[in-house]
This record gives C-alpha cells, structure tokens and sequence, in this order.
C-alpha cells in the first residue's frame, strides 16, 4: 500500500499542476481579450474626444460667420446713414447699428469662449490619443507572449498526462479509481495523519484508524472529508 501510496503522491502532485495550468487555460485567452477590448474602448474614447472638439468648432464657426454678417450689415448700414432724409429714420437706423454691435460683442465673447472650450477638448484628444498609443504598446508587448505561453501551457499539460499515464500504470486499479474520484472534490486527495488527526480536514480520527494507517496495508481514507490518508514517519 506505501508504494501505491508514493505513487498516487507523485500523481497528485501532477493533477495539482494540471489544475493550476487549466485554470491559466481560461484565464490567459481572457487576458488577451481584454487588452483588445481595452483598445476598442480607447478608441470610442479619442472618437468621442475627437467628436467634441469637432463640434465645438463648428459651433464657433457658425458664430464667426453670424459676426461676419452682422458686420456686413453694419457696414451697408453706415454707407445707407447718409442718405437717410428723415431724422426719424436716421435714428432708427442709428439704433439698428448699435443694437448689431452689441449684439457682436456679445457674440465675440462666445467665440473666445468657445475657443477655450476647444482649447480643452484638443488636449482631451491629445490625452485619448496617448491612452490609445500605450494600450496599443502594451498590447505588443503582451500579445506574443500571452499566445506562446498559451502554448506552453497546452504542450506542458499533454507533458504531465503522459507522465501521469506511465505512473498510474504501476498503482492498483481500485486505489486509483477512489483516488480518480476523490481528487476531483477534494485537492489534495492524498494527505498524511499527523497523530491522530487528518491533514485534509483537520479533524480526529478513530484509534482503529490511525492503527491502520500506521500498518500502511490497507487504503484508509478518513471518515470525515474522504481523503486518502497516509503515514511516512519521516512526515508523520
Ligand atoms: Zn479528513
């Protein structure tokens, strides 16, 4: 039983591995995901950032152009003035070109203030695009080396298989079959006794048991989580 014993150790170290690199299985393609999902995201950011600045720019256009007309307006105004026979109408038109002057000061203010504005949003698409730049750097630093050790991962799990298959050979059926069962609820599956208690769930164990385990004839698993238990006085 002892030799089945080490051997079924030497299994479980492998299916520990094994667990461990399936796990890395589903998590490195996620990694390599999300570094492509992060550049799409960076992407709409600089496509917003960039959108903003545009319209911000349009919209001071559209003043620029009501000032320019206003101008335009003023200045037919100014040329009509001396014309203009009534006093009465005179005034009015007076009235007019001030009313368009202020009504273009007015407006100036909103073009600076929109030039601010697009001032801001320029350094927003400048940041948007550096963001882009570095999620794209780190994408090509990461991407080979996540598909290689993906790979890796892959070759090094048929490795242990193979491994394992050659050490199972030499184990009895019955010992591996409650050893198959039991890794797949509980890692370790195979653990020692430490006095009387199991190292697996910390729990007491029966003399009858324990005496058992000492003797190493018999597979004793323990009554409380199942796993198998085993006693080297070098580990005990
Ligand atoms: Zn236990």
């Amino acid at each position: 039983m002892i030799k089945d014993i080490l051997r079924l150790l030497e299994i479980q170290d492998i299916d520990l591995k094994i667990i461990q690199l399936k796990e890395l299985q589903v998590s490195l393609p996620q990694t390599l995901e999300s570094l492509f999902k992060d550049i799409e995201a960076k992407k709409k950011d600089l496509a917003d950032a960039q959108k903003n600045l545009q319209d911000t720019r349009v919209h001071q256009k559209n003043i620029e152009v009501d000032v320019d007309a206003n101008k335009q307006t003023t200045i037919k105004y100014k040329n009509q003035l001396c014309q203009i026979k009534s006093n009465e109408q005179y005034r009015a038109l007076v009235k007019e070109i001030e009313t368009l002057e202020k009504k273009n000061t007015k407006l100036e203010d909103t073009i600076l203030d929109y030039m601010m504005k697009a001032e801001e949003k320029q350094s927003s698409v400048k940041q948007a695009e550096e963001n882009l730049k570095r999620s794209e750097q780190t994408l090509s630093n990461e991407e080979q080396k996540i598909k290689d050790r993906i790979v890796a991962v892959d070759n090094e799990i048929k490795e242990l298989l193979a491994k394992r298959n050659i050490l199972k050979e030499n184990v009895s059926p019955k010992v591996m079959n409650v050893y198959d069962r039991t890794i797949q609820h509980k890692q370790p599956a195979v653990v020692p006794i430490h006095g009387n208690i199991c190292q697996g769930c910390y729990m007491k164990l029966t003399p009858n048991d324990v005496n058992e385990v000492h003797k190493g004839h018999t597979l004793i698993c323990c009554d409380n989580c199942v796993r198998i238990l085993y006693y080297i006085p070098d580990h005990g």
